[in-house]
């Protein structure tokens, strides 16, 4: 039976150290804010704004959401945007995506000082990451870094396969595991024979957006495999891009959906909403 790696557990210790750093920010007066940029009145997106501001509350961060109609023109954004990264108030924000149509959205998330990119999705953010320079990183991507070695598991030296390559996950993630010395190879789309690929893989991590589609045939006996998916279920719940009853038995460890990589991406952002405003801390 493969070991669980527990996300809600690991996302739970991770909180209350920023909680910890928070308070002793405060207690040198330095602020702790994280702001959200929403757009529009997509239900999915006002509920996940609501779940981090709820999260900012929990460790003792200060939030405050820009709501804006659909209708916003790209250079209001761009201004707000600016005006962010002026305010030595706010120590970090995002823009919750998706945005409407017609608006930009690497344009804005291009304007956002990297000091105060808390998603880590800007391409000064990607670019830093890659070169080897400090970032703020992209929130599931160093979920599911924390949530290995957080659980134990070793990853240097060790072949990694990641299924995906979007700028939000596997791209990412890939240069997250070369700098923790991991053998990484990349499937994507058009890989050919990818079960015989991915079952290469001692760590397979899996960010395909496919309702269930790894199998056994996909894993080697004993891999470590970590679940990046998240698809409602019908009649209620959430499933993963794995075919959890299926794999469980041939990995030594695996991520559950819901309860692995989900809570590590709320508690990373939390994370880096504390290192931007450490950060403030040490220039001033
Ligand atoms: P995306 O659609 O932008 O990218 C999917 C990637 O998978 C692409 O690079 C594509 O080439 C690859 N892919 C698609 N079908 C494939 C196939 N059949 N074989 C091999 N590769 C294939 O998705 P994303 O934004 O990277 O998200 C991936 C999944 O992770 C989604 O289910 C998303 O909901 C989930 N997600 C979860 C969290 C979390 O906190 N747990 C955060 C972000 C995304």
């Amino acid at each position: 039976m493969a070991g669980i790696l527990d996300g809600k557990a690991v996302a739970a210790t991770i909180r209350a150290e920023v909680a910890e750093g928070v308070a002793e920010l405060r207690e040198r007066g330095i602020p702790v804010r994280l702001d959200v940029v929403l757009v529009g009145d997509d239900p999915a997106s006002a509920t996940y704004v609501r779940m981090k501001q709820r999260d900012c509350a929990e460790v003792g961060i200060e939030s405050k959401a820009h709501r804006l109609l659909a209708s916003t023109p790209q250079g209001e954004l761009a201004t707000l945007v600016e005006g962010l990264n002026a305010e030595a108030a706010v120590s970090g924000f995002f823009i919750q995506l998706p945005l409407p149509g017609g608006l930009d959205p690497l344009a804005l998330i291009s304007a956002i000082d990297p000091a105060k990119d808390v998603d880590g999705l800007s391409p000064l953010s990607a670019g830093r990451l890659a070169v080897g320079l400090p970032s703020l990183l992209p929130c599931t991507p160093h979920g599911v870094v924390q949530l290995l070695r957080r659980s134990g598991v070793e990853i240097e030296g060790r072949e990694a396969v990641v299924i995906g390559r979007s700028n939000l996950v596997g791209k990412p993630l890939v240069q997250l595991l070369l700098r923790e010395n991991a053998t990484v190879t990349v499937c994507h789309s058009r890989t050919k024979d990818l079960p015989g690929v991915a079952s290469r893989a001692e760590l397979l991590i899996v960010a395909a957006g496919r309702r269930e589609f790894v199998g056994a045939e996909y894993v080697r006996e004993g891999a470590v495999v970590v679940d990046v998916g998240i698809h409602a279920r019908e009649g209620g719940g959430l499933v993963g891009d794995v075919r959890f009853d299926e794999v469980e038995p041939r990995a030594s460890y695996i991520s559950p959906v819901p309860g692995g990589v989900g809570p590590m991406t709320r508690a990373m952002l939390l994370y880096n909403t504390l290192q931007a405003a450490r950060a403030v801390g040490e220039v001033g």
